[in-house]
């Protein structure tokens, strides 16, 4: 029997938890061909979260937990969480039944059709304000212009993955870690499946605008090193603009046969060492992009297949 190894990063959710775990015994009852990991990780709760789970394990032996030593943020949980399941293949899902588990079965299905990550895609996001939403598409539309890597629109984490995209996935040891990025990173045979994002049970949100921030800037900086060539373009104008200008005050001098001005000579200075720095800015940002590339250690590429037999990554 293949196994299904649903990783639930869970901070603080001792609210949602009993409602989450009623759901998901259901859910694991109602299917009969497989059998099922629920593996929590515990990112360091400062309430009752763990004891909760401890108290499920002893009820039901579907449950295991990794009970982190603090918190280290939900990206960190989730590689954990790879790193501990057993399945063959794995889901994300977060603990306050925003990604309802009733559409597990519709994923596996498409995991049995040959799918490697079946992705879940918010076809309406409930609870949350137009702000979130627009800045949320503005930023997939930012980040997709400055890679060529395919990124998924309106994706969270919910998703399915096949064995061999988890064991790509534990490849990439990366301490600043940035899921979004990685899953399309990977590629493989992609499916998507829509769903209605529900708003959170019980509790609040983790996130704040700071945090959201910061993930926007790790995922754009995880993607791709082209904001470090910002230096190499804007030094362009800057010597197109002394160029120009050079060739107007000489031209000026020579036609009116006057000298040339202090001002003049000032400004055409300020223009070449300005335009100098950036550039070498630039070099420095070119050389610095490699490094931190070389530095992620991640697998050069991944094979689908290899003579007719799937990859396994192993
Ligand atoms: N989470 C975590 N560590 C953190 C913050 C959040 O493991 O430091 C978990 C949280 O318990 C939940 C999931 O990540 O299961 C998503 O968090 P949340 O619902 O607060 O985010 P939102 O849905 O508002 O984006
Ligand atoms: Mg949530």
């Amino acid at each position: 029997m293949k196994k299904v190894s649903i990783i639930i990063p869970a901070y603080n959710e001792e609210e949602s938890l009993p409602l989450l775990y009623e759901r998901l015994k259901k859910l694991m009852d109602s299917i009969q061909n497989y059998e099922f990991e629920i593996l929590f990780v515990n990112d360091g709760s400062k309430d009752n979260t763990i004891n909760l789970i401890k108290e499920y394990r002893e009820k039901d032996p579907r449950i295991s937990y990794v009970d982190f030593s603090r918190n280290f943020g939900k990206e960190i949980a989730m590689i954990a969480g790879l790193d501990y399941a057993k399945g063959d293949c794995v889901i994300f899902m977060d603990a306050d039944l925003q990604d309802p588990p009733e559409l597990i079965p519709e994923l596996i299905k498409y995991w049995e059709e040959g799918y490697d990550d079946v992705y879940a895609k918010r076809n309406s996001r409930k609870g949350e304000t137009w702000l979130k939403k627009f800045t949320s598409k503005m930023y997939y539309r930012v980040l997709q212009s400055l890679t060529n890597v395919p990124i998924q629109k309106d994706t969270g984490d919910f998703r399915l993955l096949d064995k061999r995209c988890v064991n790509a996935l534990r490849k990439m040891r990366e301490s600043q870690r940035n899921s979004k990025s990685m899953f399309s990173w990977i590629g493989y045979k992609k499916k998507e499946v829509l769903y209605d994002r529900d708003p959170r049970v019980a509790g609040k949100t983790k996130w704040n605008y700071k945090k959201l921030i910061d993930l926007a800037i790790d995922g754009i900086t995880s993607f791709t090193t082209s904001p470090l060539r910002i230096s190499t373009y804007i030094s362009i104008p800057t010597f197109i603009i002394l160029f120009i200008y050079f060739i107007y005050v000489i031209a000026k001098c020579i036609i009116t046969s006057t000298v040339i001005q202090a001002y003049q000579a000032i400004i055409l200075l300020i223009l070449f060492f300005s335009g100098v720095q950036i550039l070498l800015f630039g070099i420095i940002g070119e050389y610095l992009g490699r490094i931190f590339n070389e530095s992620k250690n991640r697998p050069l590429y991944l094979v689908n297949e290899y003579n007719g037999k799937k990859e396994m990554n192993e």
